[in-house]
């Protein structure tokens, strides 16, 4: 006569495995080797990598689209910068909430790791356009202190404007 614990389980993948954990999602019982543990507990692996893809949903052409439009809209932001001047810690905050919600619109809310850091370069580089006849100045050796200081403001333009957009769009949004 064999005497069976009641809440002795199998493991689903591995059925000579006994196991006392199940995956807070589907319930199925899993041992130590299957279970992941995330911040809400044991999970399978299936539930795990079905749970990361609600995160990847981005197609190829959020990817053409949203680094086009970033781009863009960015480069059009740095032009602006070079009138406001020391305005631009105003202006370039309020410019990445632009690109961000226009490249959420295009991109119609899906995600994706890769998109928003590719999102976030282009952001960069369409404001350091810009500056490019600047930098080959400093590359040329023509450093002089009004070069530095047509640099900076676009520069700090680029920082504040590409961070913004990152952190917009891969930020937690529930809407
Ligand atoms: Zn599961
Ligand atoms: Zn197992």
């Amino acid at each position: 006569m064999t005497v069976t614990q009641p809440d002795s389980l199998k493991c689903a993948n591995h059925p000579a495995r006994d196991t006392y954990l199940r995956c807070n999602r589907c319930e199925k019982p899993i041992c130590v080797e299957c279970a992941v543990l995330t911040p809400i507990g044991y999970r399978c692996k299936e539930c795990v990598r079905s749970q990361q893809k609600v995160f990847e949903t981005a197609l190829l052409q959020d990817y053409v689209l949203g680094i086009i439009i970033a781009g863009v809209l960015s480069f059009i932001g740095s032009l602006l910068v070079r009138l406001v001047g020391f305005f631009v810690i105003f202006l370039a905050p309020a410019a990445g909430w632009v690109i961000a919600e226009a490249v959420r619109k295009v991109t119609k809310r899906r995600r994706g790791k890769l998109l928003f850091r590719l999102v976030g370069i282009s952001t960069a580089l369409g404001a350091l356009i810009n500056l490019l006849p600047i930098l080959l100045l400093l590359l040329f050796g023509n450093i002089s202190l009004g070069v530095l200081f047509a640099i900076i403001w676009p520069a700090i333009y680029a920082f504040i404007v590409s961070s913004t957009v990152y952190y917009r769009l891969s930020g937690i949004q529930l809407k």
